[in-house]
């Protein structure tokens, strides 16, 4: 918040004087009225310099008023900003970070006990750091290694390139050079097939606006349909159309049957191609942060320090011309110029908003449904599959777990083997038990990578749907016909609102470094209202 100011003073009758307070730029105007009785020049004098001492005074007062008393409403105020941020993952704590760099005050509400959002750490008994929700940073995540040097974080490779990654299409299992754009060994008319369906693929995704997708050359036609459908259509081989299922439930934790094939277009330009999201080698799992992603947050909280209200869970935004309530479920208040909302969609849409969101946002935020993902992890003393020349990389389609990588930390000890439970997969999993669960997880790593698979010293899983503050993951998608009715409410403010998150980047949409980039381009917005 802008220092509090005094803007003008208006004398508004003999022996009194107005003293009119801009409470930061937001347009709370309060009016101090001071008294006085001038005789002569000398005496005028005399009482001016009494009238700047008392002003002072009474807008420390009023200041205290705002910051510590009860509010109309008798809710209690715990603090007074000129820009309210509601949740503290990356995007939140890159737009407070860009705000307080921009003088400006700021308070991030968070509803966890803890900053990052979608990263989360967890630091086990012998010191191994795991990452339970994203984790890696991509070729052409720019914005993210600049924060991490930034904050004094380094990065390391993920395992890749020592060995080969397994490739399981309709009960055929084969190895693969981990290289990026490495042709899989499929059968030559199965392998055209894939061929000619990604080339297609790509050629469409080239053209979707990244800035306005509804605005792409066919957008009508292209959001009219599932992705599924198109894959339908465009591949003829069982194993073609498994390539670009098992790619699906990788990149956006759902079905293809789930996505418009707009989305699927928009966001696979946003993140370069398909190949790049695909990939470890010069794609979205190049490296990793040391120590934990999850400390790219951290890090950026402790800068921000008691600005950033852990515990808070937000449950009511009132919002007018002029200014912003953002109220939590205990009844803290925070108020403020403005409010930058960055919870993820549906989410955001189960905030009461007072006056009600117009319709059109509402609704948009019905048909942004969150991915479906558990990240189950198993630790072995050693990373056994090395040895077998493999680098912990498995793509499948049959699961449950369909992917899985080489989480061991750069040390190499202890084995870390990581696996998704993604789309169906993850719905039909939650329901069962975590026995059940486990049991099915080590079985999928034991049929890719061999019977010492079978007994890891320790299990481990996040089931991102369960989370009450994120309710799915990686990101939302849109479903068929959202771009193309309801894509002008996609990061549209409403009046003092403002939306960010990653789900609105244009850039690396879903990602980390979307959240970043956009969490930090709102902020700038914001700043120059
Ligand atoms: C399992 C998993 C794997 C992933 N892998 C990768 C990866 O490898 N690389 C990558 O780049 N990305 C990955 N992602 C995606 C990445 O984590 C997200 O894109 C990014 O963290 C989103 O940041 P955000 O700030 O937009 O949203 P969020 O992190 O969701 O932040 C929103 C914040 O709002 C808070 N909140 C929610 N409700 C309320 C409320 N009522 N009041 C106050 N606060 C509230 C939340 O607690 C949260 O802190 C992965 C995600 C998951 C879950």
């Amino acid at each position: 918040m802008a220092p509090m100011t005094v803007v003008s003073g208006k004398r508004r009758g003999r022996g009194e004087d107005s003293i009119f307070w801009d409470d930061a730029k937001n347009g709370h105007v309060r009016v101090v009225s001071v008294r006085y009785s001038p005789s002569g020049t000398h005496e005028r004098k005399k009482v001016m310099g009494r009238i700047k001492a008392e002003v002072r005074e009474k807008l420390e007062e009023l200041h205290q008023a705002v910051v510590q008393t009860k509010l109309p409403g008798g809710m209690e105020a715990r603090r007074m900003s000129s820009v309210v941020v509601v949740g503290a993952g990356l995007a939140g704590l890159a737009a407070a970070r860009r705000l307080v760099a921009g003088g400006h005050e700021v308070v991030v509400v968070e509803a966890r006990d803890r900053v990052g959002g979608r990263t989360e750490g967890l630091l086990l008994a012998d010191g191994t750091p795991l990452e339970l929700g994203g984790q890696w940073i991509g070729e052409g995540h720019t914005r993210i290694r600049e924060l991490a040097g930034e904050l004094g974080l380094s990065t390391f490779r993920t395992w890749n390139d020592e060995g080969q990654l397994l490739l399981e299409l309709q009960g055929r299992r084969s190895r693969m050079s981990p290289r990026k754009g490495a042709v899989p060994r499929i059968s030559p008319f199965a392998l055209a097939d894939l061929a000619q369906g990604l080339a297609r693929f790509a050629r469409l995704a080239r053209r979707a606006d990244l800035e306005r997708p509804w605005l792409t050359p066919g957008a009508e036609v292209l959001d009219g349909q599932t992705w599924e459908s198109w894959i339908r259509r465009n591949l003829r081989t069982g194993a073609g159309r498994a390539y670009f299922h098992v790619a699906c439930e990788a990149v956006w934790a759902a079905e293809p049957s789930d996505i418009s094939l707009l989305h699927a277009l928009f966001y696979t330009h946003s993140n370069a191609d398909l190949d790049t999201l695909l990939a470890v080698d010069r794609g979205a799992q190049q490296d990793r942060v040391t120590g934990g992603s999850h400390l790219v947050a951290e890090t950026m909280a402790a800068g921000l320090g008691d600005r950033v209200m852990l515990g808070s869970p937000v449950r009511r935004i009132e919002h007018d011309d002029n200014g912003v309530r953002v109220i939590a479920r205990d009844g803290s208040q925070y108020a403020g110029g403005a409010a930058i909302v960055t919870l993820p969609p549906a989410l955001a849409g189960r905030l009461e908003y007072d006056p009600p969101l117009p319709s059109w946002r509402d609704q948009l935020t019905q048909k942004m449904p969150a991915g479906s993902v558990i990240k189950a992890y198993a630790l072995y003393p050693e990373p056994f599959w090395r040895r077998d020349g493999l680098n912990g990389q498995a793509a499948s389609d049959t699961g449950p777990v369909k992917v899985t990588f080489d989480n061991s930390p750069p040390s190499g000890t202890p084995g870390v083997l990581m696996g998704f439970l993604e789309g169906n997969q993850a719905r039909t999993w939650a329901r069962r038990s975590p026995a059940d669960r486990q049991e099915a997880v080590i079985g999928c790593f034991v049929r890719y990578f061999g019977p010492a698979a079978a007994r890891p010293v320790q299990y481990l899983e996040r089931d991102w749907m369960a989370e009450q503050f994120t309710r799915g993951c990686y990101g939302a998608h849109f479903a068929p016909g959202t771009w193309t009715a309801y894509g002008q409410a996609w990061r549209a403010p409403i009046g003092r609102l403002h939306w960010a998150g990653t789900e609105c980047a244009s850039r690396w949409n879903g990602y980390m470094e979307g959240a970043i980039r956009n969490g930090e381009t709102t902020a700038d917005t914001v700043s120059a209202l």
